[in-house]
């Protein structure tokens, strides 16, 4: 399983990075928003875990744009805002879940668990008007 970590602090990336790793994922780590963009549009990844205070593009703007491309890959905020507002304007922009800093590696890992397992067993489904589409039996329907 593969995850894109994307934080700009050198200390809590570079942790974060090595207990994933440690915990059985391959981590790739990008510091700004940009690079983030860059390497979803690589598309592989389980989930993402996303700062928002970055570097040249802010984590709402990477999650918008994703969301925006129909890049449903399950995305986990991790951010020391802890504004109500920044946690609905996460949820409501395509965000799985939002962990506030500091947080328990322990609590990290479940929430990654969960929302990956998630991800992986049901099916994706979205409405474009009366098209559904599944993608993963890849069927489409119209309505
Ligand atoms: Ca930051």
């Amino acid at each position: 399983m593969r995850v894109l970590l994307v934080e700009d602090d050198e200390m809590i990336g570079r942790s974060l990075k090595q207990a994933l790793e440690g915990a059985g994922w391959s981590a790739d780590w990008v510091r700004d928003g940009e690079l983030a963009q860059s390497a979803l549009g690589d598309g592989g990844y389980t989930c993402v875990l996303l700062d928002l205070g970055l570097p040249r593009q802010d984590g709402t703007e990477v999650l918008r744009r994703a969301r925006e491309r129909g890049d449903a890959t399950p995305v986990l905020v991790l951010t020391a805002r802890d504004g109500l507002d920044d946690r609905i304007n996460s949820l409501d922009l395509g965000a799985d879940d939002y962990l506030l800093k500091p947080f328990e590696f322990r609590e990290l890992l479940a929430r990654m668990r969960a929302t990956s397992c998630a991800a992986a067993t049901a099916p994706r489904i979205r409405w474009w008007a009366a098209l559904r589409c599944n993608s993963t039996s890849r069927r489409a329907k119209c309505w």
